[in-house]
């Protein structure tokens, strides 16, 4: 007689949402959502405790957060990969510590269904959250006790979920992900079973949260009310509830001070269209990089709670010139895609036609200094290596150099976004490399060094640097604490403070005119933002050598840049600045 089988439970897949988390495995050829003993798959992500001192997680913790607003915290997704600290119940909380709590209450649902307990999980996270962020999710997961199989993007997620359950569909599709704190466009084309993310952006602070927000304000405007701060949660949370009908409805009506009031859907589309004009250039930026027209596309796929709403729709219907068909509940869609990733890392039969491909959704590059007039350099330039929307996994390198003969020592700082400037990119670490740099008699190629990003499907960067005169490799994964700021980096930005001389460079004028070139920079990749860069170089140097006539030229051929892309994008140009 041989021994019973011990329980073990497949590896899970886990939505950790801003608002809510839901659990889900893969069993028999089919990705499900799992419930817990009362029936719910959504726990809020809420940590809280309570008057006893009892940790609470998930709806208990929503609940008391409501009495209670000083007893817990919600939305801590938000601040992943930053320092933030929340004071409750008397102790201090991580933002990496209240999701390692929730994601021990998936494990713990997972538990209820297998009567053994997970040891492993594909965990999503929004395809905009940067390498810290990323970093922090697998550390909360460690703290909880599970080892992390993969991190995936969310909208990959949604759409593998789709994907697999249309395998003989040939469509391109967008996947407009707004949820709670975060907004991801993704752009995807599914044949065969094959699942190709085309390119994917995002804003990681904005969601369906800042609607109830913004919906607060609107009526305390309206209405020249304050709620006092303690009933500030019962409050919103009327809000939130109001919110809610208004997406089934034409109007809703709730409290405020003790009066019932109306809001109908066209106030609400009042109150949030400064965050549609947050939404327009993230989908038109994807579109762009994905090289696609509105019109290519075969559907829409909604994901995250938040697009429910339907001034959301409205406003997808506005810009997109068509409306969603496809089905799937934006709420479970991500945790089922979660668990058909658990499937494929688990080489189950069921999904062995699938493929899936995916890209890095930021620029991934170093610091450099560039050599100005006079022989002076000025460091704080972003030199990309890895473009953004590049198939993972992805290795690429380049060639640098040091700045003076005698220089034998580098520090490597490695950055990702979009801006020019490296002040305005996120710092996700550093690497140095000491000797083998400097000229030296019978030493080939001193001064060089080879950068080479490697880039994983988890969205884990690995640096190597390379002397090429002795071959001295260092090799570092980014690993840098999240919100940590040495000694230097705090000096650095108490001096960025101090009132600067005015040099012509900080003229308005010009300031708006480098904000400008910045800003069409993060829209750009390839030929077009060296073309940028060159001419904001000109500009630059211009403002730099404080010749008026030099200026005022090199004024003129980065107008004429930025005219063309706003035409080219038909957005009207902001008033060209005055010239010095
Ligand atoms: P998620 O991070 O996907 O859990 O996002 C949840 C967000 O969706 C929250 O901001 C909710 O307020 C919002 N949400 C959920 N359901 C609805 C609904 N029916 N109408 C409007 N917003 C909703």
């Amino acid at each position: 007689m041989s021994a019973p089988n011990p329980a073990s439970c497949p590896t899970i897949g886990i939505d950790l949402g801003t608002t809510n988390s839901l659990v889900a495995v893969f069993e028999n050829g089919q990705p499900r959502t799992l419930a817990n003993e009362f029936g719910e798959e959504l726990t809020p992500s809420v940590v809280a405790v309570a008057e006893d001192g009892q940790l609470l997680v998930g709806r208990a913790a929503k609940d008391r957060l409501i009495v209670a607003p000083g007893s817990g915290q919600a939305c801590f997704k938000r601040d992943m990969g930053t320092s933030a600290e929340y004071r409750f119940g008397g102790k201090s909380w991580s933002p990496i510590v209240c999701s390692a709590i929730v994601l021990g209450e998936m494990k713990r649902i997972a538990e209820l269904h297998f009567g053994a307990v997970p040891q492993r999980a594909v965990i999503t996270v929004p395809a905009y959250f940067h390498d810290q962020q990323r970093q922090a999710t697998i550390e909360a997961a460690q703290i909880a006790g599970l080892g992390v199989e993969r991190i995936i993007n969310e909208p990959t997620a949604a759409a593998l979920a789709y994907g697999y359950s249309n395998p003989e569909r040939e469509m391109r599709i967008l996947v407009f992900d707004l949820g709670g704190g975060t907004f991801d466009v993704t752009l995807l084309e599914i044949f065969e079973g094959v699942v190709e993310v085309q390119a994917s952006t995002g804003e990681s602070r904005l969601g369906g949260e800042d609607y109830t927000d913004a919906l607060c304000l609107w009526l305390e405007n309206r209405h020249q009310w304050q709620p006092q701060p303690a009933a500030r949660g019962a409050w919103r949370q009327r809000v939130e509830v109001a919110k809610r009908q208004l997406s089934a409805s034409e109007s809703a009506s709730l409290y405020l001070n003790d009066g019932l009031v109306q809001v109908t859907r066209e106030d609400f589309r009042e109150a949030t269209a400064a965050i549609h004009a947050r939404l327009r250039p993230v989908v038109a930026r994807c579109l762009r990089d994905a090289g696609l027209q509105a019109v290519a596309l075969d559907d829409i796929l909604l994901v995250g709670g938040a697009s429910r709403m339907l001034v959301v729709r409205d406003f997808i219907q506005d810009e997109l010139k068509r409306i969603s068909s496809l089905k799937i509940d934006p709420d479970r869609v991500v945790a089922l895609g979660a668990a058909v990733q658990a499937g494929l890392c688990a080489s189950d039969s069921a999904v062995a036609d699938i493929v899936l491909t995916d890209v890095c959704p930021h620029t991934l590059g170093i610091e450099m200094s560039k050599e100005l007039a006079y022989g002076q350099s000025e460091p704080g330039y972003f030199a990309p290596i890895i473009d953004r929307n590049t198939t993972v996994p992805v290795s690429r390198s380049k060639l640098f150099h040091t700045l003076h003969p005698q220089q034998d020592h580098i520090e490597v700082r490695v950055f990702q976004g979009e801006a020019r400037l490296t002040r305005d990119n996120q710092k996700i670490g550093e690497i140095s490399i000491t000797g083998g740099l400097r000229h030296q008699p019978g030493l080939h190629r001193p001064g060089e060094v080879d950068i080479r990003f490697s880039y994983d499907m988890n969205g884990i960067l690995e640096v190597e640097v390379t002397a090429l005169a002795t071959g001295k490799k260092q090799s570092h994964v980014i690993e840098q604490r999240p919100g940590c700021l040495s000694q230097r980096e705090i000096q650095a930005a108490i001096a960025r403070l101090q009132p600067l001389k005015l040099h012509p460079r900080d003229l308005l004028p010009n300031r708006a005119r480098l904000e400008r070139a910045g800003r069409v920079y993060a829209e750009l990749v390839g030929p077009a933002r060296e073309h940028l860069n060159a001419v904001t170089d000109q500009f630059e140097a211009a403002l730099e050598s404080r010749d008026s006539l030099a200026i005022k030229q090199a004024a003129a051929v980065l107008d004429s840049f930025l005219r063309g892309f706003f035409e080219h994008e038909g957005e009207a140009p902001a008033e060209p600045p005055a010239s010095p």
